[in-house]
C-alpha cells in the first residue's frame, strides 16, 4: 500500500515560497516569489486533508481537481499531477501566479478555517506546471483528426486563448485576431512582470502557434477588418475583447499634463520590459523616474501602478483611496507587498481637483466612513474643512474599466448589450443575440479575473463545438 503522505497540517506549518527582499525586488521587474524546491512542494501538498467535499475545488472557477493533484505531488508523481491539473485549466502556471487565491480556493480551504493555515494551493499549482515545462511534458496540441470548420476569435487575451486551445484539441481550424502586436491581452500588457513574467506568457503563445492556431496581430477589428468580414470567413465567431474604456476623473484641472491613465502607464512599462521602442516612456510622459507619484484608486490595477512606479525609481509614491484599508477592493496581499516596497497609502482621501498646467499637486479631501450602502459597504463622507494639497508631478488614474461600445464601433446591428455596455451572452455557453456568435471573458462579465476568462473561453468553445455539429447535421439533411 502507498505510504500515507497526507493530512500533515497539524505537524507541518503553512509555508509560502520565499519572497525576495523588498530592497532587492524593487530594483527589477522579475517575480517576487522564488520557486518551491521539490521537497518543499511535496511537504506543503502533504498538508491537505483530502476532504470528501473539497470547498477549495467548489470555489475555484475551473473546479480544478485540487485534492488529487496535491496528493500526487506529495507522492512525487508530478507528471500525473500535471495531467490532472491541465485537464481542467488551460494555463495552470498563470493562475497559480496571479489568481487572488485568498478569495477563491485557498480562502475556502477547511484547514484554514480550523486555524492551521491554508494549503498553499496556488504555489503548488504553479510548481507542478513549471516543472512540466522544464521536463518537456507540455506538448503542442495534436488533434487526432482535423475538421474543416473554422472559428474566428477576436481578442488574444486569456479568454480567447483558452477557447483557441480547446477548439484546436477538437481539430477545428482557429484564427485569432488582435489589435496588439503580441498576444496575451492583459497578461502581456496590463499585469506587470513582478506578478507574471512575460516569458511565461510568450511560451504559451509559441505553443499555441505550434498547435496550429493562426494569429493575425496588429489587426484592429472594426478598423483594419470589419466584424462582418470575420463572420463571413468563419463558421462561428468568439468575441473576447476585454474592457478597455477607462473611467476618468472629472474634476477641476483634470486635463493637466502629467495626469495619465493606468492602462497607458502599465502598457508603456511592459513594452519597455520587452525592449520595445517606447517614445512616451523615453519622453518622461509615462515614466515615474525621479517623480512624486500619486496613484488614485484602491483596486489591483492601482497596486500594480504604485509598485511599477517604485521600480521605475520614483522619488515618492502615494496611493490615494477614499475608503480605508479594510474596505479597499484590492487584495490585502498586494497592499502588503506594496507597503514593504515603500508605497505610502493615504486612506480616506479623495481627489477634488488638480493644481498646475503641468500637474504639481492633487487637491485632497479627507473622508470618514458613514452608514453602509445597499451593497453593505460603508459610504465615505466628506470631512468639511480638511482639504489639503498633496504634491505630485505624475498622477495615475486607476479608477476601473468599462466596455467599449462594440455595436457602434463595429457597426453591427443586432448584437445586444446590457445597460452597462457588456455583451449580452448566455451564462454557460456565451451565445450572443447573433447566430453563431459567442462572447467570453471581461466583455461579458465586466472587469473580472483571468481564471474567469479561462472558464468562459473553455465553456464557449464547448458551445461552439455543439453549434458546429448542429450546423453540420442540418447541412447533411
Ligand atoms: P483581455 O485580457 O483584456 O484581452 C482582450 C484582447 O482583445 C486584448 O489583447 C485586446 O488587444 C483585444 N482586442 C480588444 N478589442 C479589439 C479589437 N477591436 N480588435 C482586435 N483585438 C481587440 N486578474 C487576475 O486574475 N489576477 C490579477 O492579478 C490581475 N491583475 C490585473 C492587473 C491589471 C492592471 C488589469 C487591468 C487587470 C488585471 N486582472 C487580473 C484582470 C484580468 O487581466 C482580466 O480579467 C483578463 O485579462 C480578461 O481576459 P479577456 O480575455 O476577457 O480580456
Ligand atoms: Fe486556485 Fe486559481 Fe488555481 Fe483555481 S485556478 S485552484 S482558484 S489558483
Ligand atoms: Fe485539501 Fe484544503 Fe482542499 Fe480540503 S479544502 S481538499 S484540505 S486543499
Amino acid at each position: 500500500m502507498a505510504k500515507q503522505k497526507m493530512l500533515k497540517f497539524i505537524s507541518v506549518d503553512r509555508d509560502m515560497p520565499e519572497k525576495r527582499e523588498a530592497t532587492l525586488r524593487k530594483e527589477d521587474f522579475n517575480e517576487i516569489y522564488a520557486e518551491f524546491a521539490t521537497a518543499k512542494a511535496e511537504e506543503q501538498a502533504s498538508r491537505c486533508s483530502q476532504c470528501g467535499v473539497p470547498y477549495c475545488q467548489s470555489h475555484c472557477p475551473l473546479h480544478n481537481n485540487i485534492p488529487d493533484w496535491l496528493r500526487l505531488t506529495a507522492e512525487g508523481r508530478l507528471q500525473e499531477a500535471y495531467e490532472v491539473s491541465q485537464a481542467t485549466n488551460t494555463f495552470p502556471e498563470i493562475c497559480g501566479r496571479i489568481c487572488p487565491q485568498d478569495r477563491l480556493c485557498e480562502g475556502n480551504c477547511v484547514i484554514e478555517q480550523s486555524g492551521h493555515g491554508t494549503v498553499t494551493i496556488g504555489s503548488v499549482e504553479k510548481y507542478i506546471t513549471d516543472t512540466a515545462w522544464e521536463n518537456g511534458w507540455v506538448l503542442p496540441v495534436s488533434p487526432t483528426q482535423e475538421r474543416s470548420e473554422s472559428v474566428g476569435i477576436i481578442g488574444a487575451g486569456p479568454g480567447g486563448l483558452a477557447a483557441a486551445d480547446h477548439l484546436r484539441r477538437a481539430g477545428v481550424q482557429v484564427t485569432v485576431y488582435d489589435r496588439y502586436d503580441r498576444g496575451g491581452g492583459l497578461l502581456t500588457y496590463g499585469i506587470p512582470g513582478f506578478k507574471l513574467e512575460k516569458d511565461v506568457v510568450m511560451r504559451r503563445m509559441d505553443q499555441l502557434e505550434k498547435s496550429g492556431v493562426e494569429f493575425v496581430l496588429n489587426c484592429n477589428v472594426g478598423v483594419d477588418l470589419s466584424f462582418d468580414d470575420i463572420r463571413a470567413k468563419h463558421n462561428a465567431v468568439l468575441i473576447a475583447t476585454g474592457v478597455y474604456k477607462t473611467r476618468d476623473l472629472q474634476a477641476p484641472g483634470s486635463g493637466a499634463a502629467g495626469i495619465v491613465r493606468a492602462i497607458d502607464y502599465l502598457t508603456a512599462s511592459n513594452r519597455k520590459s520587452f525592449g520595445d521602442d517606447v517614445p512616451e516612456y523615453d519622453s518622461g510622459e509615462l515614466n515615474a523616474t525621479g517623480k512624486k507619484v500619486v496613484v488614485i484608486g484602491g483596486g489591483d490595477t492601482a497596486m500594480d501602478c504604485v509598485r511599477t512606479a517604485i521600480r521605475q525609481g520614483a522619488d515618492s509614491v502615494k496611493c490615494l483611496y477614499r475608503r480605508d484599508k479594510a474596505n479597499m477592493p484590492g487584495s490585502q496581499r498586494e497592499v502588503q507587498n506594496a507597503e514593504e516596497e515603500g508605497v505610502d497609502f493615504v486612506w480616506l482621501s479623495a481627489p477634488k481637483g488638480f493644481t498646475g498646467d503641468a500637474v504639481n499637486g492633487v487637491m485632497v479631501q479627507k473622508m470618514r466612513l458613514g452608514a453602509p450602502d445597499a451593497s453593505g459597504r460603508s459610504m465615505p463622507e466628506l470631512i468639511e474643512g480638511s482639504d489639503y494639497v498633496e504634491e505630485a508631478d505624475l498622477v495615475v488614474q486607476a479608477l476601473g474599466f468599462e466596455p467599449e461600445d462594440l455595436p457602434q464601433l463595429w457597426g453591427v446591428d443586432g448584437l445586444e448589450v446590457t445597460r452597462w455596455g457588456t455583451v449580452k451572452a448566455d451564462f454557460g455557453t456565451g451565445q450572443t443575440s447573433l447566430d453563431g456568435v459567442f462572447a467570453a471573458g471581461d466583455i461579458v462579465r465586466g472587469a473580472s479575473l483571468v481564471v474567469w476568462a479561462i472558464r468562459d473561453g473553455r465553456d464557449s468553445a464547448e458551445a461552439i463545438l455543439d453549434h458546429l455539429s448542429a450546423s453540420a447535421s442540418v447541412a447533411a439533411q
